[in-house]
């Protein structure tokens, strides 16, 4: 092939440059003229083993662990008892239906997030546990 710039024949590997904002082909003696470019290999992402995010805490993960105690109809009963309550006032104070504390304390019915929450916060009681918890 020839040179883009002065028509000689290009004896080995062209040379591709830059001249005034075009990209040409060009012999030896012209590559003084352009701005080489060099070719664009795509670079291969660099993949890299180190993590920036931080460590979660272990605290977090326990919590996620957690579970319904076993004897949560036991623990209801006795808080519920602590402050005096019958099941009716329990049930009338909790917004809850009598059958359900009734279902609950003889734990046959388990609380669900949210009323084990309300439970949790108005006995003052831990309902949820970890799985080591005996
Ligand atoms: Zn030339």
């Amino acid at each position: 092939m020839n040179c883009e710039v002065c028509g000689n024949p290009i004896h080995g590997e062209p040379q591709t440059v830059l001249i005034e904002g075009a990209s040409m082909r060009v012999c030896g003696n012209c590559v003084k003229l352009g701005t080489k470019i060099t070719e664009t290999v795509p670079r291969p992402s660099v993949v890299t083993s180190r993590s920036l995010a931080p460590l979660i805490p272990r605290v977090d993960i326990v919590e996620d662990e957690l579970v319904l105690r076993d004897d949560f109809g036991t623990a209801i009963k006795e808080a519920r008892e602590e402050l005096g309550l019958t099941q009716d006032e329990f049930a009338m104070k909790l917004n809850e239906r009598v059958s359900l504390i009734k279902h609950l304390e003889t734990g046959k019915i388990k609380p669900n997030d949210m009323l084990a929450a309300k439970l949790e916060r108005f006995l003052k009681i831990d309902l949820y546990v970890s799985p080591e918890y005996d």
